[in-house]
């Protein structure tokens, strides 16, 4: 980061803004080719094994009780996988005629 710069945000309120300067991230001389060639070579997997969208960031081992570990979900997927099984976990319920609380889906 170079500097601080006051000025504006989305809103119109005043907001102090990060200023970088490009000299210290040069650009490569790598073509768009070679980046993706090098980028489907890579062992590091960044898709959702469920819908298989493409994430920025890591996807998520899930790590909960009975859940499997080899998935690599993306937060919508994991969360939907969680509700999956509490709806299954409530009607499992129902049919023996019980009623009890159920665990939230948030990790
Ligand atoms: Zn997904």
């Amino acid at each position: 980061m170079a500097a601080w710069v006051k000025g504006f945000d989305y809103r119109g309120k005043p907001d102090d803004i990060a200023r970088y300067d490009a000299r210290t991230c040069p650009p490569t001389r790598a073509s768009g080719t070679a980046l993706a060639a090098a980028a489907a070579r890579s062992t590091k997997t960044r898709r959702c094994s469920d819908c298989g969208a493409n994430l920025q960031r890591t996807p998520i081992t899930p790590q909960g009780e009975g859940e499997d570990r080899s998935l690599r979900l993306c937060p919508a997927c994991l969360l939907i996988m969680r509700l999956r099984a509490a709806q299954a976990a409530l009607a499992g319920e129902r049919e023996n005629g019980r009623h009890q609380s159920v665990q939230t889906c948030h990790s």
